[in-house]
């Protein structure tokens, strides 16, 4: 069973985003960028899954810029075995990059397509669920736990209430979240491996998606700045106060 694992090129969770000051987007140059931390678990769990011999391959793809090869460059020294750039310098929006992603399983044939519950940049927590419809194929999102038996997926997802856990029929769509695993740190020597593993770059043309955007950003802002805080003498204060503010 060959797995596929979409990962994305993201700003780094540490680094502090700034908007552009015409409000047309976040601005990511000299910022640090990374592998989406839920697309890093994700590999983990794939690569995980071929160590116990349930998967043959591990095959990572990236839809972003030149760039993204970096990212791939990071699956494969975690563990993918190969690599796939769907090079695009412009923003792809998660319905594109669902329907890049069908195109590449109806060729490979995974029997699953793990991916980040959300890529941290966009937030839109929607590529594996439209993937899942695209392919007609059952989905587990929010996984905390995945057991392949047999011929089905188990999924045990985080939901409000608790945990819940889905059977899928294979080939299907899961997408991770936190408490899956802990992903590895790469070693050098698979570092220096990664290097001469195969990595294809193709466009979203040759595989025949149009990626135009169908979203316009109307305004990116920055959250309001907080306001700083008083300190008040006692308790009589603080309840004098919060019945001139009317929410005592
Ligand atoms: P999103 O729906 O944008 O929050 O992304 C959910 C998941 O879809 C991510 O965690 C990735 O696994 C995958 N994904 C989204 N965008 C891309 C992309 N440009 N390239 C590869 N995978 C992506």
């Amino acid at each position: 069973m060959k797995i596929l694992v979409p990962v994305k090129r993201v700003i780094d969770y540490n680094a502090r985003p700034r908007v552009k000051p015409d409000g047309s987007g976040v601005d990511i140059s000299n910022v640090k960028i990374s592998i989406n931390p839920f697309d890093e678990i994700a590999i983990e769990e794939a690569v995980r899954l071929k160590e116990m011999g349930i998967a043959s391959e591990v095959i990572a793809v990236s839809v972003g810029p030149v760039k993204a090869g970096e990212t791939l460059r990071t699956a494969l020294a975690m563990g993918a075995d190969r690599a796939i750039l769907i090079q695009s310098e412009e923003a792809v929006e998660p319905l594109a990059v669902a329907k890049i992603l069908k195109v590449l399983a109806d060729e490979e044939q995974p029997g699953l397509v793990i991916l980040g519950k959300q890529a941290i940049d966009d937030d839109c927590n929607q590529t594996g669920q439209m993937l899942a419809a695209l392919m007609g194929r059952p989905q587990g999102t929010f996984a905390s736990l995945v057991k392949v038996e047999g011929d089905a997926v188990l999924v045990t997802r985080e939901i409000d209430g608790g945990l819940e856990t889905v059977k899928l029929a294979l080939p299907a769509i899961v997408t991770v979240d936190l408490r899956l695993n802990e992903p590895r740190y790469a070693s050098l020597p698979n570092i220096m491996k990664a290097r001469s593993k195969p990595l294809v770059t193709k466009t979203a043309a040759d595989l025949g998606v149009d990626i135009a955007p169908r979203l316009v950003t109307l305004k990116v802002a920055e959250p309001p700045a907080r306001g700083g805080g008083i300190k008040l003498a006692d308790v009589d204060a603080l309840v004098a106060r919060l019945k001139d503010m009317g929410v005592a």
